[in-house]
């Protein structure tokens, strides 16, 4: 069994970016811009926000975190992502999700200008995706495929089974692993018989914020094993969706949480708005 080290390829990606970052100031005189909207008090949100604003210093990404109230109103934000489509200085545009019930998601996801759509959850992007064309993907399951590449694992031909299906995770994940030519399988709260079908798996995704929901008796000899999940113990510990210590015995390889996929999904943010930026010079 191998660990597939997130952490250690996420400070690798960092630092690529940051040197492409210093070649993109000295050739064109840009750097890049990330602007993020954080609605409401949310302590996860904020945690996540906060890492990413650090992660964008070190890599000498400009960012700007516009904070808002819990009771602002939808109009409020809408002005805001307006503004900074129209900032040259901005290259990227991200809003935390989950946002207030009152807001709707929809209508401000689609209110991003899809070229600064870093987080590539605009149905623009995601219809890209689905046609494998160019576009911004969502930086988790983007992580998950590029940490499958640096440790050398090809999709192609494999049994790739996904456990969550939302919109900014499973979805995407399926769409980027059919477009990577495996067989795919995703499975959510309605799925009857959830081992049957993680069982078959050569690659098994879980994310969908549950703790041990994957237990070792769901998973094959040699899997690759890929934990998105991300829960808190009441001791406070962060752990995944898989009961790791039991399931890694069986693998070839497996993601710890945290470790794994988390720090990935910074990288790839750090990358997307890297990229936004390069193209706008
Ligand atoms: P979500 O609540 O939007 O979606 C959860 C999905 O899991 C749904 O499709 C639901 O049908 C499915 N599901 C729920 N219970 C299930 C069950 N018992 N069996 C099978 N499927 C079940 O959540 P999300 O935003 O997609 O996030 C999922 C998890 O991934 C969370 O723990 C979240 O914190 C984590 N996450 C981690 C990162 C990261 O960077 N590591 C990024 C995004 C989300």
């Amino acid at each position: 069994m191998e660990i597939l080290d997130g952490k250690k390829l996420a400070n690798a990606i960092h630092e690529e970016v940051a040197q492409s970052v210093l070649t993109l100031k000295h050739e064109s005189g840009r750097v890049p811009g990330l602007a993020v909207i954080l609605v409401g008090e949310d302590p996860a949100s904020h945690v996540y926000v906060g890492m990413k604003r650090k992660a964008c210093e070190k890599a000498k990404i400009y960012s700007i975190v516009h904070e808002m109230p819990e009771d602002i109103s939808q109009e409020a934000i809408l002005n805001t992502i307006e503004m900074m489509n129209n900032n040259p200085n901005i290259d990227g545009i991200l809003v935390q999700v989950p946002l207030p019930a009152h807001i709707d998601q929809t209508t401000i996801l689609e209110a991003i200008a899809p070229h600064k759509d870093v987080d590539g959850f605009h149905p623009f992007n995601m219809g890209r995706l689905v046609l494998g064309l160019d576009g911004f993907v969502p930086c988790t399951p983007l992580g998950v495929m590029r940490l499958l590449a640096a440790y050398g694992i090809d999709p192609k031909g494999k049994n790739a089974v996904i456990v969550g299906a939302s919109n900014i995770v499973g979805k995407p994940m399926a769409s980027l692993f059919l477009n990577a030519h495996a067989t795919i399988d995703v499975c959510h709260i309605h799925t009857q018989n959830l081992k049957a079908h993680t069982l078959n798996a050569d690659i098994l995704v879980v994310g969908v914020g549950k703790r041990n929901l994957i237990t070792a008796d769901m998973v094959k000899e040699g899997a690759v094993v890929i934990d998105i999940g991300i829960n808190k113990t009441p001791e406070g510990k962060i752990v995944g969706d898989v009961d790791f210590d039991a399931v890694a015995p069986k693998c070839s390889y497996i993601t710890p949480v945290p470790g794994g996929v988390g720090p990935m999904t910074i990288a790839m943010l750090l990358e997307n708005t890297l990229i936004s930026a390069q193209k706008r010079a």
